[in-house]
């Protein structure tokens, strides 16, 4: 498994020792990062890394940092995705400083635009995207101008003030900046700043038909807001020339542009695009399905926010791309449910247990602590009478050695209760069994001295008449492959076709009757659960957030 440190024990990543290197250096008297997604999707755990980093920064520094949409895309952004990127980093735990949108700056960067169509650097051009794209030459040729940059200062004024008018329709003109069109980097040969999109803009409405490109728009934001430390991930090395350029030319803000590796994890695929195909598609019910490794999903799934947080400390800023153990995640969650999560019994697949020598009709009501792990945890009452269920898989008729859980003639705990001992095996027509008898030790009350008896095993049970009938989800690997968008064909070729096992009807002990949604839950010997939103008046329904143990570890070694 990948390295665990914990904060306190590390050495400062590579943006700590810039940041700290600037403040000494007195470059800025405090610093202001930003996250800044599109909405045009819901967060996953990628840019959960993203939101722990910009955010944990400025706190840790004593910074701001902003939220700001980057919005200029009018056609795939919607509310919804603002709505939920705001709710997923408030759970996350983090409070931005502003709420912005780059749409807020259309007007400034227009002006901007304009400055640079002022000093030469940048012209309107006619061309097709396929001309534009074949004058670009490749990475060993150098690209060749057209005769449209050549066009005077004031006809481009002109022209670019038509395209925000309306006057051409979608692809007729686009606004380049004038730099080298024999840079080895390719993003230096006039890339595009503008382009005509006669859409509707979810904040803007039909106020513009001209929408800036990422790379005019991106810098010129974090400028107007002052960003001393703009971190995006490794992908955007090579437009950090030009993110220096525009800001250079336009003498603003000087904002400086650093890069991490994203966060890659097993098992699932990380861009808004493929799960959004997952969705639409109906591979999964919704964004916040919780086998998706969206935040949204994750907080469903029974996930903690420490958890998460907790996650991008561990994976750290690294320099070069890797993709993440998603057992990691599970190490994170495991570690903080078992110091939080209240301990419950649920039996899956019912085998009755009748205690002959317990009185018909009575009950007992036991105690037994809320977590073990946790000394201000409380203690729940748990009935125990006559007629019990434990699980089918607890019960062998003829169990091999090192079997210790119940066998004909053999004894076991019932975990808080008594010892009981097998007596009888009762089965149906076709040998099936269907009850096995016991008797109890009345002297082996959960907390009493047992020492004369020898018994191993402890199993979770609930009494049959205050037991309530619940469903259980149960959620593994989205992903048959570790890395579904490197194989061949599709990736959704790739997709578990068992990633969800519904158990119907499993009995629980009468304390989760008041189960609440925040409230985390461990079923003993089963996994850690917790409430569902699809709960409803007439049905429970528990989400497992994950197991007990680490089972892929021992499939993967298997294999
Ligand atoms: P996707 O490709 O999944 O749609 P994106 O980069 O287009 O992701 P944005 O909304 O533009 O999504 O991202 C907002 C911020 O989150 C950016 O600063 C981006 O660099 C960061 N980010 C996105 N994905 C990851 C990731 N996997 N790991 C770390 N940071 C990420
Ligand atoms: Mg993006």
């Amino acid at each position: 498994m990948t390295e665990i440190k914990k904060a306190e024990e590390r050495s400062l990543n590579f943006i700590e020792e810039i940041i700290e290197e600037d403040l000494k250096a007195g470059k800025y008297k405090s610093i202001a990062t930003r996250f800044p997604p599109e909405p045009n999707g819901y967060l996953h755990i990628g840019h959960a890394k993203s939101i722990c980093l910009n955010f944990g920064l400025a706190l840790k520094y004593g910074g701001t940092t902003n939220l700001r949409f980057d919005d200029t895309n009018p056609v795939t952004e919607d509310t919804e995705y603002v709505e939920s990127i705001k709710a997923d980093v408030q759970w996350l735990g983090f409070q931005w400083a502003n709420e912005l949108y780059a749409s807020d700056y259309f007007e400034q960067l227009y002006g901007f635009a304009v400055n640079l169509i002022k000093k030469g650097l940048a012209y309107v051009d006619d061309s097709t995207s396929e001309e534009i794209a074949k004058q670009k030459g490749t990475p060993t040729t150098p690209g060749t101008r057209n005769q449209y940059a050549d066009r005077s200062v004031e006809e481009n004024l002109r022209l670019f003030e038509e395209m925000r008018n309306g006057k051409y329709p979608d692809g007729q003109k686009v606004l380049r900046a004038k730099i080298d069109m024999a840079s080895p980097n390719m993003h230096l040969r006039d890339p595009l700043m503008y382009r005509i999109r006669h859409a509707r803009h979810h904040r803007t409405g039909d106020a513009w038909c001209i929408y800036p490109m990422y790379d005019f728009a991106h810098g010129q934001s974090d400028s107007i807001e002052h960003i001393t430390h703009s971190i995006c991930t490794l992908e955007f090395i090579p437009h950090r020339p030009l993110y220096n350029w525009m800001i250079e030319q336009l003498e603003i803000f000087p904002s400086h542009q650093y890069e991490f590796a994203r966060l890659n994890l097993n098992y699932t695929v990380m861009s808004k695009r493929k799960l959004k195909q997952l969705v639409e598609e109906k591979h999964v019910t919704s964004w916040d399905d919780p086998r998706m490794p969206t935040i949204s999903a994750f907080r469903r799934r029974g996930y903690t926010p420490e958890s998460i947080r907790d996650f991008c400390e561990r994976v750290g800023v690294a320099k070069r791309d890797n993709i993440i153990e998603y057992s990691l995640l599970e190490f994170c969650i495991r570690e903080h449910l078992n110091k939080i999560a209240q301990r419950r019994m649920v039996v899956f697949d019912p085998l009755k247990v009748t205690i002959t020598n317990f009185p018909e009709g009575e009950v007992e009501m036991l105690t037994s602590e809320d977590n073990p792990e946790d000394a201000n945890a409380g203690h729940r009452e748990v009935p125990f009478s006559r007629e019990l269920y434990i699980e089918q898989e607890d019960f062998m008729e003829n169990p091999p050695k090192k079997f210790f859980r119940l066998a004909p003639g053999g004894l076991v705990r019932l975990k808080s209760a008594y010892i009981i001992k097998c007596e009888e095996v009762i089965k149906d027509a076709e040998g099936k069994v269907t009850e096995v008898k016991c008797t109890y030790v009345p002297e082996s009350k959960s907390g009493s001295d047992t020492s004369g008896l020898k018994v191993q095993g402890t199993l979770h049970w609930v009494s049959v008449a205050q037991a309530i009938s619940v469903e259980v989800r149960e959620y593994d690997r989205l992903f048959k492959v570790e890395d579904p968008s490197s194989e061949e064909g599709d990736f959704k070729d790739y997709i578990n076709p068992d990633s969800l096992k519904v158990i119907g009807t499993a009995y629980a002990e009468p304390a989760l009757k008041t189960a609440r949604f925040e409230e985390r839950y461990q079923f003993l010997r089963k996994g850690y659960f917790c409430l569902d939103k699809d709960t409803s008046e007439e049905r429970m329904v528990f989400n497992r957030t994950v197991t007990l143990k680490d089972a892929w570890a021992k499939e993967k070694k298997k294999a």
